[in-house]
């Protein structure tokens, strides 16, 4: 689903755009920023001990760089089944 609101939804202002923000629309009243294009991620911190489980990354950006396994959420996706899909793709990425 995808929302475009045309007033603020935290104190009922209408939402403008420009000049700054690029094409964002914002609250002039409380400072609001509308964005339609989040990333919502979700990181496992696996740890034994003092030790903690890292990954090799498969893909660009920074192929090659150790990391926390991590990703991107999927639409209506728990951020705990993301995490669990996350670490399951990361183990068996390679
Ligand atoms: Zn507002």
């Amino acid at each position: 689903m995808h929302f475009v609101y045309r007033y603020c939804p935290r104190c009922a202002q209408p939402l403008t755009v420009g000049p700054f923000l690029g094409a964002r629309a914002h609250c002039p009243a409380c400072g609001f920023i509308q964005f339609q294009n989040p990333k919502v991620a979700v990181a496992v911190l696996l740890t034994h001990g003092a030790r903690v489980a890292l990954v090799q990354r498969a893909v660009i950006p920074r192929i090659g760089a150790w990391a926390l396994p991590a990703g991107f959420m999927d639409f209506d996706e728990q951020p705990s089944a993301a995490a669990l899909r996350e670490l399951y793709e990361d183990r068996y990425a390679r």
